[in-house]
């Protein structure tokens, strides 16, 4: 992750499209003309933004080479059409993702789900996991530390199942990573099987002894494990990377037991004034890899269409290197469990005013963990004055 810029709007604009590749130029079939535009403020317009100001070179050269794939054409945008299968209309919130690069994100009026529209198509996404996500988003080459954080969630995700009475012998997670998560299952004493694009990860985690974990796409795992196999299948912060999300959730939903659970733990854009990341800065939310930002409203439009619906649920108060961020525990549970979570009144209006207001206080540093970073400066900065200064202030304060 990259640092949060505090900074107010750039007051040093950019020209419209005299840098950057028009995103709309490249799309298929629709126009951004056609659609309304309500920008959330100047930083997220990429006529007035200017990103790279908190970045750092590795990932200013990853930005320069994504922009000249695209002005090459070896990057390729096409349409993108909301999950919740609603054709309403979509408006435009911002024209540029938290990286600087040219992508106009929409919000869906009918169930405020933010996606990129125009997104990169298959062969382009592709490309770009394997050649450009590692540098751009600087992750972690330390291997061990990585398993050890996907660890600390996968004692969550185990508790939470404990804690609602589930329990079981095979578990699947989607977008294993290294394999850390399902090593506390492997050792709670389940059988674990993993699904994951990068090579390197997959063998990292067989070497932790999860001969389970393959390369392969989770089409190829229902064909591998049998449907009705999985007593559990979960994945953390891959949902919103998935560019065929209800493909996915049907594939997955046919590897559950009858009794099993599905769980996708997933960002949530309605959390984002009240945690630490990324402490009221909208625009850190919207970066290329996401390809949607889910609403909880969403998400059960887009059970509804595979036979489920999406229950919130409370996961268990563990700390994970993932706590600082906002999130949506969301089980797709089978439609006719009663439920009561689901946020009817979530639609594209409700989530862009919350943006909106978010973005203001933000703007003015008034949002809850700017104000709490604030107090622990002050806090800090009075230890730190002269003995004597603290006995005196003391000594008034009585
Ligand atoms: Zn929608």
């Amino acid at each position: 992750m990259t640092q949060c810029s505090n900074a107010p709007p750039s007051a040093n604009a950019h020209e419209a499209g005299s840098t950057w590749p028009c995103a709309v130029t490249r799309m298929n079939g629709i126009s951004s003309s056609q659609r309304s535009s309500a920008i959330i403020s100047p930083r997220f317009d990429r006529r007035f933004a200017d990103p790279s100001a908190s970045l750092a070179s590795d990932q200013v050269a990853q930005i320069a080479a994504f922009r000249a794939m695209l002005e090459q054409g070896t990057f390729h945008l096409t349409e993108s059409k909301c999950p919740c299968g609603e054709t309403a209309a979509s408006t435009t919130v911002a024209t540029i993702d938290r990286y600087g690069l040219p992508l106009d994100t929409v919000v869906c009026e009918t169930c405020g789900t933010l996606r990129f529209d125009p997104y990169l198509d298959e062969p382009s996404v592709e490309h770009f996991y394997t050649q450009h996500y590692q540098g751009l988003y600087r992750r972690s080459p330390d291997l061990p530390a990585y398993f050890s954080r996907q660890a600390a969630y996968g004692e969550k995700v185990l508790r939470s199942l404990m804690s609602s009475g589930g329990q079981g012998r095979r578990v699947l997670e989607i977008g294993c990573g290294a394999g850390g998560a399902l090593s506390v299952f492997a050792e709670a004493g389940w059988d674990c099987a993993g699904c994951e694009y990068d090579a390197r990860l997959v063998t990292y985690a067989q070497s932790r002894g999860l001969g389970g974990v393959r390369q392969e796409p989770i089409a190829q795992t229902l064909e591998r494990l049998g449907p009705q196999s999985c007593d559990l299948v979960f994945s953390h912060h891959v949902f919103e990377h998935v560019w065929n999300p209800e493909e996915q959730l049907r594939n997955a939903a046919r590897l559950l037991k009858p009794n099993g659970v599905l769980l996708h733990i997933v960002p949530d854009i309605l959390g984002i004034d009240r945690s630490e990341f990324p402490a009221g800065d909208a625009l850190q939310y919207f970066h290329v890899a996401h390809i949607f930002n889910y609403s909880h409203r969403g998400l059960d439009l887009l059970a509804q269409r595979v036979g489920r619906h999406a229950r919130r649920v409370t996961p268990p108060s563990l700390e994970t290197p993932w706590s600082h961020a906002a999130e949506m525990w969301i089980e797709f549970a089978p439609a006719e469990v009663d439920d009561s979570t689901v946020c009817v009144h979530q639609n594209g209006e409700f989530v862009r005013r919350y943006l909106e207001r978010t973005e203001r206080r933000f703007h003015y540093g008034l949002c809850l963990p700017q104000l709490r970073r604030r107090l622990r400066q002050c806090r800090q900065a009075f230890w730190n004055l002269p003995t004597r200064v603290i006995r005196a202030l003391s000594f008034f304060a009585r």
